[in-house]
């Protein structure tokens, strides 16, 4: 006999038979088959040996004294290993209902007697063999789904025919269900998908459906107890023979926490840590999204960049974590603001378009994406600049800040990110200029602008040198005597190529530069010839009023150059006064509290210039020994009709009388205005109404005049 003995090799038979001559003809086939056997008449003792020999296969005979072979293969079954075991059950001929019960108990096949005793060994080898093929099988499946689990990686068939779906055990436990709580179709599969991707998914079906061609997409899931997850899915089509689509067979992998590490990492490398909000990195794709889609749309995006007014003192003053707070506060407010009503979300972006950033510092940068005419921009950063002027409290602190914005549009004042973002901050740096708090559009004449500050910074550095400042003198003028009681130098700069350059334009460059310390120091010496001039031509002691830069007191050495200068020239210190600006009380602290009390010190006056421009709280100058207050000529302009300038005015008149300082009010230029400033108590005026600054040689002629000017009667 040539049966195959791959399978027979130590493969136990166990033959149950009560027939002693079944038996032994059993034995002898499959022994020269090649099985080994085991034999018993007896159905109790059949399964003692099945449990202690645990036999490869079964021969059981239906009928048998005592426990009948049904019940036996019942047992044999219910035996922790006689799950698989293959039972082969010998019937009478044709008993049909013998067969029948075979089944019913569990047996593999059936063999009916009598026998072709040749037949039976290959008979059970075949059963051997698919046995194995089915038990290997099964593991592999176990396996395949151990390995599915781990990987949280489940597959999926689809018959598109009859709309029925196997999933595996793994796609139940991504979406968290029981399997016997499903229909088995698209529909419920599709149920699963998050309302925002189903759109995504199902073309991507219907696609491959059409196309025949297989889909990878991420995608995210939303389970029945509201829990999103993120899945990758991929899936081919099986056609028939002719083609058409059958089969779809699929697998989906649970990466959520892919995705969540992904997301941890995206947050670090795009999100500022202090305001959560996008940095620079993430700005520029945004902007750069931003303007495909309304390159595509022929819309315009307008890009705002905001700097805060007056963030480096605060930080300095307050302390890093006031300063700190301020900009996470003001970042959640500008979200608030900016949100609103302008938060974009692109369509075929599943996650919010940011429009607002961080670039750094007190940087702030706003997309405003898909608008129609620039003027949109203008009610947002009109917005902004409202909403940052109200208070901050932080850490006990009542903080007020402003914003400057500067505005480039796209496509009108360029294509591409870095020229309008470099263009939103020429226009900020304009905005900044025009004495900050307010919002400026980008225009072509601010980059000719920055080529032409190149230019002059050039010329400047050599002005000094080339001799080409000079200095006009404007009166200041007690209107209850008709008397000047002082002059204030103003520097005025000739450049033989650009012509006369007036002050507002090289002042702020020379103090940029670094360059306005030299020059101060050249105005004090030059006003200090022409008080000697002034003197030793016998003419009455005039005292002049000097500015003086804050750069000047980043320097330790301030009252030592300035008492080595007075000392050169022999002029007394009562004849200068230095005119300040409330940032260089405010910016140094202690020091300049110092500083100023050793000028004092040396006799020379102290002013506080352009006061009501600098936020300086008025208890603030209390810490300082000054002499005068020089009211700004902003609170002049209309204060006639201006009730609220005319409040500020008659207010800082009481703080002032209150320290008694000297008043003066600069930028009076009409009658009604004099007339006025007069009304609330002030007789000391400087302003083009009485005098314009004056050439040194104008000023002397007057002083020699004694010019006295109309009188004023105070109320
Ligand atoms: P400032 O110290 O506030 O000087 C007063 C400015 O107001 C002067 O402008 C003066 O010409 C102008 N002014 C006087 N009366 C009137 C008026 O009735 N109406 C109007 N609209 N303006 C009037 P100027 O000379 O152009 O100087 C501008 C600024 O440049 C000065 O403002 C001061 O901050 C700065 N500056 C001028 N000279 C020097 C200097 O020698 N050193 C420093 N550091 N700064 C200087
Ligand atoms: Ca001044
Ligand atoms: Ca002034």
């Amino acid at each position: 006999m040539n049966v195959d003995s791959t399978y027979n090799t130590r493969s136990l038979v166990l033959i149950v038979d009560d027939d002693f001559f079944i038996r032994t003809l059993a034995r002898d086939a499959l022994g020269q088959a090649g099985f080994e056997t085991e034999e018993t008449s007896d159905g109790d003792e059949a399964l003692s040996l099945f449990s202690r020999l645990q036999p490869d296969i079964v021969l059981l005979d239906v009928m048998l004294p005592g426990t009948d072979g049904f019940t036996v293969c019942r047992q044999i079954r219910e035996h922790p290993e006689g799950a698989n075991t293959p039972i082969l059950m010998m019937t009478g001929l044709d008993d049909v209902e013998s067969i029948r019960k075979a089944y019913d108990s569990g047996a593999t096949d059936f063999i009916s007697k009598p026998f072709n005793w040749h037949v039976l060994g290959y008979r059970v080898q075949y059963m051997l063999r698919s046995s194995r093929t089915l038990y290997d099988l099964d593991n592999s499946r176990l396996s395949l789904s151990y390995a599915q689990r781990i990987a949280r990686l489940g597959s999926w068939e689809w018959n598109v025919e009859n709309d029925r779906m196997r999933w595996s055990d793994a796609v139940y436990e991504i979406f968290n269900v029981d399997p016997q709580e499903l229909d088995k179709t698209y529909q419920a599969f599709l149920n699963f998908i998050h309302p925002l991707d189903k759109e995504l998914v199902s073309s991507a079906v219907e696609e491959a459906l059409t196309q025949k061609k297989p889909y990878s997409i991420d995608h995210q899931i939303l389970l029945p107890d509201g829990r999103e997850r993120f899945v990758h899915s991929e899936a081919e089509v099986i056609a028939d023979k002719n083609g058409k689509p059958v089969r779809m067979a699929g697998i989906m992998q649970d990466i959520t926490e892919r995705k969540e590490a992904e997301k941890q990492i995206r947050n670090l490398a795009y999100f500022d840590s202090l305001t959560g909000l996008p940095n620079r990195i993430l700005f520029k794709e945004n902007l750069d999204h931003a303007l495909a889609h309304a390159g595509r749309k022929s819309s315009k995006v307008a890009t705002l960049f905001l700097d805060l007014d007056r963030f480096k003192w605060i930080n300095d003053t307050m302390g890093h974590s006031v300063g700190d707070k301020l900009l996470q506060e003001f970042a959640s407010r500008l979200s608030k603001t900016v949100r609103k009503s302008d938060c974009i979300t692109h369509d075929n972006l599943s996650q919010p378009f940011y429009s607002i950033a961080r670039l750094g510092g007190d940087e702030f940068t706003i997309i405003l994406d898909d608008i129609n005419r620039s003027q949109d921009a203008a009610i947002v950063a009109r917005r902004i600049i409202e909403e940052s002027s109200k208070p901050f409290f932080l850490e006990g602190h009542e903080v007020f800040v402003t914003a400057s914005i500067g505005i480039s549009i796209y496509p009108d004042d360029a294509n591409d990110i870095v020229t309008l973002i470099k263009y939103a901050d020429t226009a900020m740096y304009h905005a900044k200029d025009l004495g900050k708090n307010n919002f400026q559009f980008y225009s072509r004449s601010m980059t000719d602008n920055a080529f032409e500050l190149l230019l002059l910074e050039n010329q400047l550095r050599h002005a000094l040198e080339r001799e080409e400042f000079t200095l006009h003198y404007q009166p200041q003028v007690d209107m209850v005597s008709g008397q000047v009681f002082c002059l204030e130098a103003l520097l005025r700069w000739h450049n033989p190529e650009l012509g006369m350059i007036p002050p507002s334009t090289f002042i702020p460059l020379a103090e940029e530069t670094g360059l306005i310390v030299g020059i101060d120091e050249w105005v004090l010496k030059a006003v200090c010839r022409q008080l000697k001039v002034w003197e030793e031509e016998g003419l009455p002691p005039v005292r002049v009023a000097v500015n003086l830069s804050g750069q000047n007191f980043v320097q330790k050495n301030l009252p030592e150059r300035i008492r080595a200068i007075l000392e050169t020239s022999g002029v007394r210190p009562e004849c200068i006064e230095l005119e300040l600006t409330e940032g260089v009380l405010m910016k140094n602290g202690e020091e300049t509290v110092a500083t100023l009390n050793d000028l004092k010190a040396m006799g020379l006056s102290l002013a506080i210039d352009d006061f009501g421009t600098g936020y300086s709280s008025l208890s603030y100058l209390k810490r300082f020994q000054l002499d005068t207050l020089k009211i700004d000529k902003s609170f002049v302009q209309n204060i006639e009709s201006d009730s609220e300038n005319a409040a500020i005015v008659t207010a800082i008149i009481a703080l002032a009388e209150s320290m008694k300082l000297r008043i003066v009010t600069e930028g009076v230029e009409t009658a009604e205005q004099l007339d006025t400033l007069r009304n609330l108590g002030c007789h000391r005026i400087q302003g083009f109404l009485l005098d314009r600054p004056q050439t040194s040689s104008d000023i002397t002629l007057q002083l020699r005049d004694g010019k006295s000017y109309p009188k004023a009667s105070l109320p």
